[in-house]
């Protein structure tokens, strides 16, 4: 007879957060809304999830007696960050159900294991190679040909951690900035370049039950390798968008997430759809679906690591969703920076404001977000990129 599936986690209980971001706020703010109370853990006192908690746990991630000691007074533990050691992860498991388990996040925080388990699955991805050495590099370099971009294996994010190698001259100086760690040589990936046609991310929530919920593939816009704008519908031919759903579904099963996960993909010039990477929880490419879809991607993560019924992820209207970066902050003069207009950006039709509460703008660092309905994306598109505009008075 098959095990029963555990039972649900009812409103009224307690949720943990582990990570204090913008995505650990909104679904503490999702989550609160359905009668639960959440509390998040996070190494950092000023976090943005702190505004939407019932209680901020502040500690290392490092520290498992603090994590085990937290995780007594909670019901369930979910992640919005996946920068943690995986033993955090073990501690909390040790103690309270962690959806989705820490396997799955030992397996997606690092590029060669994530790239290992695609591979180990037959799920299309970029050529690549594993290198620990400068002759590594120069080796993979020679079976993948240039242009190639090097990634660390490890926390890595936005870009962080990566060097395109242009040409042969670029080799050398890009393992000295990368693979040269403070406790020796680090463990990167080579990847060989793809001219990609664009980028495209698919949000899903897979259930205990093992039923999956998955949003309408977006398209992504980056600048200097961060999020930019994201849209739906991602106006691409149905096999391609079918192939993309279909891939993070498997993804989803092969991995055994219960929770939220997004796969990023390149989608190639012949209609090939390559997995660029693996992110076990709600993501920034899913925040238009807070107004535009039944669900959102935060409602998703607290029904299914709580057990309950998956909602509709269907999509309301073409919606599109621009990030509000520390940039948008431009300076007054003697050091100080002028806020930006928002008055001016929510003149525009169909436009909503996320701002996380975070005190800093420094550049690059993701403040909020815009997004707007509109009748196609490609208007949502040009509402999102008008009100950050007027917002940040360039
Ligand atoms: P990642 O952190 O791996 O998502 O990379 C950040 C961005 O860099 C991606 O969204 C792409 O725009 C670009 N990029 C990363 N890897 C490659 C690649 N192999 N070929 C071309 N562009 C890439």
């Amino acid at each position: 007879m098959p095990a029963a599936a555990p039972p649900s986690i009812p409103p009224g209980a307690t949720l943990g957060i582990l990570g204090g971001g913008q995505l650990g706020a909104m679904f503490a703010a999702a989550a609160r809304r359905m009668g639960y109370r959440v509390e998040a853990i996070s190494d950092v006192t000023d976090c943005p999830a702190a505004r939407h908690s019932d209680r901020l746990h502040v500690g290392s991630y490092d520290d498992g007696e603090f994590l085990a000691r937290v995780a007594r007074s909670l019901d369930v533990v979910t992640f919005e960050f996946e920068n943690v050691p995986a033993a955090a992860g073990r501690a909390l498991a040790a103690v309270v159900p962690v959806r989705p388990h820490p396997d799955v996040l030992f397996t997606t925080q690092d590029r060669a294991r994530e790239k290992a388990f695609l591979v180990r699955h037959g799920f299309a991805c970029a050529p690549h190679r594993v290198v620990r050495s400068r002759d590594d590099l120069h080796a993979a370099v020679r079976d993948l040909g240039l242009p190639a971009v090097l990634k660390t294996a490890a926390f890595g994010y936005d870009g962080k951690g990566q060097a395109k190698l242009a040409g042969p001259g670029d080799v050398d100086a890009a393992w000295d900035v990368l693979g040269a760690g403070p406790d020796g040589p680090r463990e990167l990936v080579l990847e060989g370049w793809i001219d990609f046609a664009c980028e495209i991310s698919v949000v899903a929530a897979r259930g205990l039950d093992g039923r999956t919920a998955t949003f309408e593939p977006s398209r992504n816009a980056h600048a200097h390798h961060i999020l930019d704008v994201s849209s739906v519908p991602a106006g691409l031919p149905e096999p391609v968008l079918g192939a993309a759903v279909q891939t993070t579904e498997e993804i989803l099963a092969a991995l055994g997430v219960v929770g939220v996960a997004c796969v990023e993909f390149f989608v190639t010039r012949d209609g090939r759809v390559l997995v660029n990477e693996i992110a076990p929880r709600t993501h920034n490419s899913g925040h238009l679906t807070i107004e535009a879809c039944d669900t959102s991607q935060f409602e998703q993560q607290v029904r299914a690591v709580c057990g309950l019924p998956l909602g509709s992820p269907r999509l309301l209207a073409p919606a599109a969703m621009a990030n509000v970066l520390g940039d948008c902050w431009q300076p007054a003069g003697s050091g100080v920076l002028r806020e930006p207009d928002w008055a001016a950006a929510l003149a525009v039709p169909g436009v909503r404001l996320h701002l996380y509460g975070k005190t800093e703008p420094r550049p690059g660092r993701k403040m909020g977000h815009l997004t707007a309905l509109a009748d196609t994306a490609d208007e949502a598109i040009e509402r999102v990129r008008l009100a950050r505009r007027l917002a940040s008075r360039a």
